[in-house]
C-alpha cells in the first residue's frame, strides 16, 4: 500500500504528526508496535502525573492540621484507587487518540516496522512504502553494567508503576528527573527513600541554584540524597531485602530496601528497524538528524527521543512538526533553544532557556536577578513559601534568555518565561506588563526587578 507518508511509532512525535499530516491533506500510514500514546501516555508522563495529584493530595492531608485550620484530618491511602484512577485517566486519553486518528483516516497498522528499503517498511507480510518516512521510535530505560542490575528485582520506571503495593523502602539509582519524580511521590505515600545520584548535584541539567536547594527541600522531607556515590553492585540478601553498594569519597558503602528503582537515562530504539537496509545511519546512542529532524537519507526523518536530542513529549511533537514542515516546504519559527521543562515533584522545579552555567560556558554577559516565594502573598497564602525564581538576562540586549525557578506551579511560570524568551523581552518591557495580585506569577516581577 503506498501513502504520502509512513510514520513509525505513536507516541507524541508520531500520533500528534500524523493527525497534523492528515489535517494538511497527506495520507499516512502510522505503524505502532505497542499501546497507542508511546511511553509518554502509557508509561511516562500521564501515569506518573496522576500519582504526583495523589501524592500532593496525601501531602496536604498530613499538613492539614499543622499549616491549616482544620483538627483532626484521618486518612488511609488506598494504593488499589490510586491505580484505578490512573489507569483510567491513561485509557481515556488513549481513547481518545484512537478516535482523532480513525477521524482523521489514518492509515493505523499494528505491529513492529522493519524498513525493507529506503521507501519500504513491512509489518508482518505486509508492505507499506511512502514518498516519506518519519521515524518516531521512542526509547528504553537503560541500566548500569554492574553486578545484579539485570536481576528482575531491580525495576526500571515502567516496572514500578506495576507495583500494586506501596514500598516501605525505596533505594533510587539515578537522581534525574525520573528517579526524582518517583522519589517525591513514594515518600509522599509513607517509603523511607533513598536516591544515590552519580555526579555532585542531582538534576545535573538543571541550574545550579535550583539543584541545590531541591536538594534541601528533599532532604527535609525526609528524602535521603547521596550525591557523587558510584553504585558498585546490587545483591539480594537472604530475606529479599536488596543491598544497594557504593563508592563515596574512595569508600564503599550501602544502603538496604525493599525495593530498587534504577533510573539512570534513557536509550533510543535503533534496534529491529533494520535500519540499514534503508541506509540510516545511527548509533546506539540514536539517530543523528539535522535541524529539520533529516538523518542523512533525505527522504527520512527521526523525530522525538530516539534522535536523543532532549527527550521531553512537547519536543517529539514540535520535532514532528518541524519534519512535517520541512517535508512541504515549509519555513517555521519553532525555538528549539528555549523548551520549557519541569520536574513534577514537591516542590515543582521549572526551567526555559540557558542556565548560567551556560551563558558563562558561551561567553554571554549576564544580569541574574533571584526573588523568593516566601515574599510572595499568594504562595504564603497557600502555605507553599518554599521556592525560588532566578531569572537570567543578556546584559547588552537586556533580553531575558533564561528561567529557572523551584517552588508551586514552577513548570507554568517557566512556561510564562519560555513566552518572554521566544518573544526576545527584553528586562524594561517585562517591567512594563501588568502583572495581577496575587498572583505566583509574581514572582517573576520580583525577580525581574532584582535582577543587576
Ligand atoms: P514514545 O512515546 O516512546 O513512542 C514511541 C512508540 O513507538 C512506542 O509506542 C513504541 O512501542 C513504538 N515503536 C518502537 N519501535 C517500533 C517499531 N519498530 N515499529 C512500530 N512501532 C514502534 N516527558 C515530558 O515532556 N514530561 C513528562 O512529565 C515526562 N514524564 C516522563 C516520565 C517517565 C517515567 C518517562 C519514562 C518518560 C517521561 N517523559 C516525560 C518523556 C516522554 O515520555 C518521552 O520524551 C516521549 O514519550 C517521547 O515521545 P516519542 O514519540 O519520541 O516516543
Ligand atoms: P536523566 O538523564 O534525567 O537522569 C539520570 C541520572 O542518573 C543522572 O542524574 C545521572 O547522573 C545519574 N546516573 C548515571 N549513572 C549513574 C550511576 N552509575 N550511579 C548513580 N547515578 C547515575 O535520566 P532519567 O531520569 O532516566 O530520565 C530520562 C529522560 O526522560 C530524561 O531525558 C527526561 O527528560 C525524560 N523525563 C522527563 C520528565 C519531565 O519532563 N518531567 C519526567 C521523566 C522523564
Amino acid at each position: 500500500m503506498h501513502t504520502d507518508l509512513i510514520i513509525i511509532g505513536a507516541g507524541p512525535g508520531g500520533y500528534e504528526t500524523a493527525l497534523e499530516a492528515a489535517a494538511r491533506g497527506l495520507s499516512v500510514t502510522l505503524v505502532n508496535g505497542s499501546r497507542l500514546g508511546g511511553t509518554c501516555l502509557n508509561e511516562g508522563c500521564i501515569p506518573t502525573k496522576c500519582m504526583v495529584k495523589d501524592a500532593a493530595v496525601i501531602d496536604l492531608c498530613r499538613n492539614a492540621s499543622e499549616e491549616f485550620g482544620i483538627r483532626e484530618v484521618s486518612y488511609q491511602i488506598d494504593f488499589n484507587r490510586v491505580i484505578e484512577r490512573r489507569d483510567k485517566v491513561v485509557a481515556s486519553l488513549r481513547e481518545g487518540i484512537d478516535m482523532m486518528l480513525r477521524k482523521a483516516k489514518v492509515n493505523l497498522v499494528e505491529g513492529k516496522a522493519r524498513f525493507k528499503d529506503a521507501h519500504t517498511v513491512t509489518v508482518g507480510e505486509h508492505e507499506f512504502d511512502a514518498d516519506n518516512i518519519i521515524i518516531a521510535t521512542g526509547s528504553h530505560s537503560r541500566s548500569l553494567p554492574i553486578p545484579g542490575a539485570d536481576q528482575e528485582w531491580v525495576l526500571d520506571s515502567t516496572g514500578i508503576l506495576k507495583l500494586d503495593y506501596i514500598p516501605a523502602s525505596l533505594v533510587v539509582v539515578g537522581g534525574g528527573v525520573i528517579g526524582l519524580e518517583f522519589a517525591s511521590v513514594f515518600a509522599s505515600m509513607g517509603s523511607q527513600v533513598t536516591v544515590v545520584e552519580y555526579m555532585k548535584q542531582i538534576l545535573p541539567p538543571f541550574d545550579s541554584d535550583i539543584a541545590k536547594r531541591l536538594k534541601q527541600s528533599l532532604s527535609k522531607r525526609g528524602i535521603n540524597i547521596i550525591t557523587s556515590a558510584a553504585v558498585k553492585k546490587l545483591e539480594q540478601d537472604a530475606d529479599y531485602k536488596i543491598v544497594t553498594t557504593y563508592e563515596l569519597k574512595g569508600k564503599e558503602e550501602s544502603v538496604v530496601s525493599d525495593t530498587v528503582l534504577m533510573a539512570v537515562g534513557r536509550g533510543a530504539n535503533v534496534e529491529g528497524l533494520d535500519l540499514e537496509k534503508a541506509g540510516v545511519e545511527y548509533s546506539p546512542k540514536g539517530i543523528p538528524v539535522d535541524e529539520q529532524m533529516r538523518t542523512n537519507v533525505p527522504h527520512i526523518y527521526a523525530v522525538g527521543d530516539v534522535n536523543a536530542r532532549m527527550m521531553l513529549a512537547h519536543v517529539a511533537s514540535y520535532q514532528g512538526l518541524r519534519a512535517l514542515n520541512a517535508i512541504q516546504g515549509r519555513e517555521d519559527g519553532i525555538r528549539f533553544d528555549v523548551v520549557p521543562s519541569a520536574v513534577f515533584i514537591n516542590p515543582e522545579c521549572g526551567m526555559a532557556g540557558m542556565t548560567e552555567e551556560q551563558c558563562k560556558a558561551a561567553g554571554l554577559e549576564i544580569m541574574v536577578g533571584k526573588s523568593f516565594f516566601r515574599a510572595n502573598g499568594k504562595a504564603l497564602a497557600a502555605g507553599e513559601p518554599d521556592g525560588i525564581c532566578k531569572l537570567i538576562f543578556a546584559k547588552e540586549s537586556g533580553e531575558m534568555v533564561g528561567a529557572h525557578i523551584m517552588g508551586a506551579e514552577a513548570s507554568l511560570l517557566a512556561q510564562q518565561c519560555a513566552d518572554f524568551i521566544t518573544a526576545r523581552r527584553t528586562r524594561s518591557e517585562i517591567r512594563e506588563t501588568i502583572f495581577g495580585h496575587p498572583t505566583l506569577s509574581e514572582v517573576i516581577l520580583a525577580a525581574v526587578e532584582a535582577a543587576k
